[in-house]
């Protein structure tokens, strides 16, 4: 049995059971939505109430942003 195959999450690095994901490559749920960039959207919602949501990645936000919102 080949149950254990250990990877490590391209996400956070953590290093989880490949088999036991539902959201491989990925350890979790959250990890899967960070890298389709849904948290972003969800997180610029609440943003415009909250200036202290952390941003990790200004640029690749600021981006995504002008894509969905149409160019300048
Ligand atoms: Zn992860």
């Amino acid at each position: 049995m080949k149950n254990e195959l250990k990877v490590k999450c391209p996400q956070c690095k953590k290093e989880f059971s490949y088999y036991q994901s539902e959201f491989r490559p990925f350890c979790g749920h959250q990890c899967k939505m960070i890298d389709l960039g849904g948290w972003l959207s969800e997180d610029y919602k609440v943003a415009g109430r909250d200036q202290s949501v952390y941003i990790e990645d200004e640029e690749a936000l600021h981006k995504l942003l002008v894509d969905s919102n149409e160019t300048y």
